[in-house]
């Protein structure tokens, strides 16, 4: 029998996202707050060795992808040497990285090589000013060449992501299309989610991504596509064009019921659910000396506890914890 990791409502689990910082060389309005320094410190962040264990625990269990995420991930020194151990193992099938973009250019070859197939890259602006007043002070020019380091290393698909905010970018959609349609991205355009106090006030900007898909059909040809990603986006194309567009709608139309995965937190707490507090700390276990037989029970009993979906809707308040903690 083939081993599966299934939650009390039927989801099975075969999608992990590793936090491997919860720091980051952005400050996202809607993620970090400007001047945050309260990030956990480095002795606490699983090593590489513990991170890789993890994993094979998970992968031994029946997940075959894995999504390195931060914080931002670039950040964190020696990247491509994890990426290289984890593509090493032998069930593991889909290794992504979700990226700012900033240090993509000098980083882009090296995770390639080191098996890295695809990236998602965050960009909520073209204008350089608008990037950098949503980014604290990012540099456009940097994340565009990055993207560029990206395509001419071989990543792909690049998706990028876009959080789409009334009155911020929304005006920018469909140059963001034109975009994406040029270099051979594809485009996720994302819901604002209220986790912690930045997230909530940016949650004022809230655009219902319906409203948005509406107003692209009247620009362009959409049909239904898919595409391949363990994600939650639900994806248009552009019609007599390769260009796909994802909704990412996590408040206007969740899509808890097709949840297949868990998250790790840089300081190994196991996450399961981004938008509710259960969790299981891995970190002691692990340096307590568990048993490889004893982690995977661990996991098993953590998969148990899944809540069935988040309450962003109903509880806006309830995660104070920033999305930088655990990826997205
Ligand atoms: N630094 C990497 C990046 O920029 O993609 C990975 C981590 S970042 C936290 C992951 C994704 O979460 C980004 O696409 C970011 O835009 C998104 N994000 C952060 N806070 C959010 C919020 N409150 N609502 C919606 N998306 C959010």
């Amino acid at each position: 029998m083939e081993p599966s990791l299934t939650d009390p409502f039927n989801r099975k689990i075969e999608y992990v996202r590793v936090s491997v910082t919860d720091r980051c060389d952005l400050r996202c309005t809607y993620c970090l707050p400007p001047g945050y320094h309260d990030f956990v410190e480095p002795e606490q962040w699983l090593t590489f060795d513990e991170i890789e264990r993890v994993i094979r625990a998970f992968t031994e269990l029946g997940v075959y992808r894995v999504r390195l995420t931060g914080g931002e991930p670039l950040t964190r020194h020696h990247l491509p040497e994890l990426a290289a151990r984890l593509n090493a193992l032998p069930n593991l099938q889909d290794l992504s990285l979700s990226t700012n973009g900033v240090q993509l250019r000098k980083q882009a070859g090296a995770l390639s090589q080191a098996g890295v197939k695809r990236i998602n890259v965050s960009l909520d602006s073209l204008q350089p000013e608008r990037f950098a007043n949503i980014t604290g002070g990012g540099k456009l020019a940097k994340v565009l060449d990055g993207l560029a380091a990206a395509s001419e290393a071989g990543l792909h698909p690049v998706k990028i992501n876009m959080v789409v905010m009334n009155g911020v970018n929304d005006d920018e959609i469909e140059d963001m299309v034109r975009y994406c349609l040029e270099q051979d991205f594809t485009l996720r355009l994302i819901e604002t989610m209220p986790m912690g106090d930045t997230g909530r006030a940016a949650s004022s900007h809230y655009l219902d991504l319906e409203v948005v898909r509406r107003r692209l059909e009247k620009r362009f040809d959409l049909v239904a596509a898919v595409m391949p990603g363990g994600g939650p986006a639900r994806y248009v194309q552009v019609a007599g064009t390769a260009l796909r567009i994802g909704f990412i709608t996590p408040i206007s139309r969740h899509f808890c019921e097709t949840c297949n995965r868990v998250r790790l937190s840089a300081d190994g707490a196991l996450y399961l659910c981004l938008g509710q507090d259960e969790k299981v700390e891995l970190r002691a276990l692990l340096r307590e000396g568990i048993s490889d037989e004893g982690l995977k029970g661990t996991i098993r009993a953590a998969v148990a506890r899944k809540p069935e979906k988040h309450e962003f809707r109903e509880q806006p308040r309830k995660i104070v914890r920033f999305m930088s903690r655990t990826g997205g």
